[in-house]
């Protein structure tokens, strides 16, 4: 872990509970997040289902609960609003999924919920 994965951990805990969200598993390192996705597809085959929205991983399986996981790599972010700007991303994906990424009303969620505009789990 290095600052970057501190922050992130901090923050993210600090936004799910603005988002009365479960905190998802982080992973920090892409390389591990791609290779966590293979291990899961293996484990339960066809039963397992993964959505993979850039660093979002919804993992929808018969056998085990619904795994839900963050990949945000520091190592490829410079300062941290960049990897909060990032974290914010993730958390609007994991929060409305049926969201479009880059569409008006995803981009809006990501300033609410960077400006706390955010109550019992809505954005306002
Ligand atoms: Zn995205």
């Amino acid at each position: 872990m290095n600052k970057f994965d501190v922050f992130t951990s901090h923050k993210c805990q600090y936004y799910c509970k603005r988002l009365e969200v479960t905190v998802p598993d982080i992973i920090f390192r892409e390389k591990e997040y791609n290779l966590f996705n293979e291990y899961l597809k293996q484990l339960y085959k066809d039963r397992y289902v993964p959505i993979k929205v850039d660093g979002t991983l919804r993992g929808a399986s018969s056998l085990a609960q619904e795994t839900i996981f963050i990949n945000l790599d520091s190592e490829e972010h410079k300062t941290y609003d960049d990897v909060e700007e990032t974290l914010i991303h993730e958390l609007v994906h994991y929060t409305k999924p049926s969201y479009k990424h880059y569409t008006k009303r995803f981009q809006e969620c990501c300033k609410k919920l960077k400006q706390g505009r955010v109550k019992n789990g809505r954005f306002f």
